[in-house]
């Protein structure tokens, strides 16, 4: 068994999509990033890496190579999981937790689930996503960005 962990933030921003786990989620504002800014994808292709032993998402898709200006992150994650499994290792099963004041997410969980594992051509059952609010404290509390938390077991 190997485990990894993922960590990403990005910023609220005007004039963007806000795009969760693969999903496009109504909202006045989106994240800024060079890609689609998709923290929720990040963090699990962190998570992923990190088990795999194989770096991160940085080292894989710098954000100074245009290649990956506005890149959708679920074809990101698809592409890193590629290289683990070219490196021996198989997805077991990830666990995600969002934190976000606004907007509610869960009725986005499901098909976030269903996003990411697709990614991954694994059963959505492996993938759980949470979701929490920070009570109001801090950055995230004052809506200025979005965190995430992914862990992921390989074998
Ligand atoms: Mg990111």
């Amino acid at each position: 068994m190997r485990v990894g962990i993922g960590y990403d933030a990005h910023r609220f921003a005007d004039r963007r999509k806000l795009i969760l786990g693969g999903v496009e989620i109504p909202h006045p504002k989106g994240l800024e990033g060079h890609s689609d800014a998709d923290a929720v994808a990040h963090a699990l292709t962190d998570a992923i890496l990190g088990a795999a032993g194989l770096g991160d998402i940085g080292r894989l898709f710098p954000d100074t190579d245009p290649r990956w200006k506005h890149a959708d992150s679920i074809q990101l994650l698809n592409q890193a999981y590629l290289k683990t499994l070219e490196a021996g290792h198989e997805f077991v099963q990830a666990d995600i937790t969002v934190i976000c004041e606004r907007p509610k997410l869960a009725p986005h969980i499901e098909a976030m689930q269903e996003r990411l594992a697709g990614a991954l051509l694994v059963p959505p059952s492996t993938v759980s996503v949470k979701a929490k609010t920070n009570e109001g404290m801090g950055w995230i509390g004052r809506g200025e960005g979005v965190a995430v938390i992914a862990v992921a077991v390989l074998t």
